[in-house]
């Protein structure tokens, strides 16, 4: 029996890197569920779809094939084949990705792809709402936090341009499947925490 690991958070609250961690040492398949609701929002930019207009997007899912895989344990996700790589971390990503993830069609399409790397195997899945919709049942759960001044510390030392507090904003307060602390999960601050404390607090939510 596949288990899977949930863990979600808000932008830039350390929760990737903690869970390929995980994933590495678990020997699990590590799937970024915010991958795939960027390469939504890419293939707008590359259709010319306006990501405000959820018709218009809704239309964009029935003509592009979104696939996803796995390679050296990681998620892939390939737009009509192709893989948009980098790209998926672009501003123009970074500005629409909240917008498409909104749309509950969007949603749907990818929690449905989503669950079905159980299938493959045993995952550390990470995204907003892990623990509450996609994988509401699984035991391992957690939530990883971070105050918003570290986190928007973390994405300038990745020389990204990205205002995760807006995103947060956007993410917590849309209809459908909103970010929120899942029941269950064991929530895990890691402002004042290395990578290695807060790998370290994950394998103990895992031994329970
Ligand atoms: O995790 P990441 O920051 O790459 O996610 C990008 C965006 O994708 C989030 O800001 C959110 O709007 C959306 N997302 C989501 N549900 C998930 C994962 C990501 O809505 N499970």
């Amino acid at each position: 029996e596949h288990i899977a690991v949930a863990i979600d958070g808000p932008a830039a609250s350390g929760k990737s890197t903690v869970a390929k961690t995980l994933a590495k040492r678990l020997g699990l398949i590590m799937v970024n569920t915010g991958a795939m609701y960027r390469a939504v929002a890419w293939a707008t930019i590359q259709k010319g779809v306006n990501p405000a207009e959820a018709s218009d997007v809704v239309k964009m899912l029935g003509e592009v094939e979104f696939r996803c895989g796995v390679e050296n344990n990681l998620s892939t996700v390939l737009v009509d084949g192709v893989d948009p790589g980098e790209e998926l971390r672009q501003d123009a990503v970074n500005g629409r990705v909240s917008k498409v993830a909104a749309i509950p069609e969007v949603r749907d399409l990818l929690v449905r792809m989503q669950r079905e790397y159980l299938q493959l195997g045993s995952v550390v899945m990470e995204g907003r709402d892990i623990g509450s919709v996609v994988f509401p049942h699984t035991p391992f759960k957690m939530y990883i936090d971070a105050s918003e001044e570290v986190r928007r510390k973390r994405r300038e030392a990745e020389g990204i341009i990205d205002d995760p507090a807006a995103r947060d904003k956007e993410d917590s307060n849309r209809k459908s499947s909103p970010l929120v602390v899942a029941e269950g999960a064991v929530v895990i601050d890691s402002s004042e925490m290395g990578i290695e404390e807060v790998v370290e607090a994950a394998l103990e939510v895992l031994k329970e």
